[in-house]
């Protein structure tokens, strides 16, 4: 009977301990990020290594954002906290620090090629392939440092990554380059895509200078509206993260036509057109290409 006994613990055990030494979920690392397109980055490149929790919403602003106190929670369970960096998410240091998680943090922005407007550094940093691929580098060097035994699989992930984002550019540069430079100019109610511009040769005007906490003044858009005129623009867009009354106000001033949504700081819900990164710059480039076409047309 005792002999049964000592088998059965030493079979148990040997369940425990041997055929699951450590299950998918066990081993996959705890990760917080602070928006939801660094959410997509680290699925993508983590895949069943990586248990995420990020804190700001799809279709919200993390400029503006006020951190729950469940977020504290999230990040002091967590094994690493990814964030943008350069000034977007002014709420992280804080949570950061209060959780005593500085030796746990990556910002993934770290060596991209940076623009500033005027003395402020530009935050919008991921809307850029160029810099996208700095941040892809980034997370992925970080996973496998933490995770090195999955090296193999997670190295493999992001080469697949960075095929699809070679393959998306190139489409898209190809597409874009139908529009002359000097009719590629497009207003937008906040000034994310000085990146996106600068990558693809397109103007953007925008009437709120960088961040959504700066009220545009009436100057402003009085200028606008003047150089919307001037230029002879067609193609206005609106933000998924800003309010509309801006841009409907230029719209109803100019020639100009509302020619659709861009995703900017945010992706959008799981069902709409910007569920990832890349049908986030899939849907943005296509509809300002769009844009440029109804120009040409004129
Ligand atoms: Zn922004």
């Amino acid at each position: 009977m005792r002999r049964l006994k000592t088998s059965f613990l030493f079979a148990l055990l040997y369940l425990l301990v041997v055929i699951r030494p450590v299950s998918a979920d066990e081993s996959a690392l705890r990760i917080v990020t602070s928006f939801t397109i660094l959410e997509d980055l680290v699925r993508e490149l983590g895949g069943e290594h990586v248990s995420v929790v990020n804190l700001v919403p799809r279709n919200s602003d993390a400029h503006m954002y006020r951190p729950k106190p469940s977020d504290s929670v999230a990040i002091s369970n967590a094994d690493l906290v990814v964030f943008n960096g350069l000034g977007f998410e002014g709420w992280i240091d804080r949570l950061i620090k209060d959780t005593r998680k500085e030796d746990k943090q990556l910002v993934a922005s770290t060596g991209v090629s940076i623009l500033t407007n005027g003395q402020e550094i530009d935050p919008h940093a991921w809307q850029s392939f160029g810099n996208i691929r700095i941040y892809v580098q980034n997370i992925s060097g970080k996973l496998i440092s933490l995770n090195p035994l999955y090296a193999d699989n997670l190295e493999a992930r992001k080469d697949e990554y960075l095929e699809k984002i070679n393959q998306l550019e190139h489409q898209l540069q190809s597409k874009i380059a139908n529009t002359p430079i000097d009719k590629r100019i497009i207003v937008t109610s906040h000034d994310a895509f000085g990146y996106l511009g600068r990558e693809l040769d397109i103007k953007f005007l925008a009437p709120i200078v960088l961040s959504l906490d700066a009220e545009a003044s009436a100057l402003d858009v009085a200028s606008v509206i003047d150089r919307i005129r001037e230029l002879h623009i067609t193609g206005l867009f609106i933000e998924n993260i800003s309010n509309t009354r801006l841009l409907k106000i230029i719209a109803a001033e100019t020639d100009a036509t509302i020619g659709g949504r861009l995703y900017s700081d945010a992706l959008s819900e799981t069902d709409g057109p910007a569920a990832t990164y890349l049908e986030m710059m899939r849907h943005n480039i296509g509809s300002l290409i769009r844009a440029f076409g109804a120009h040409q047309t004129d």
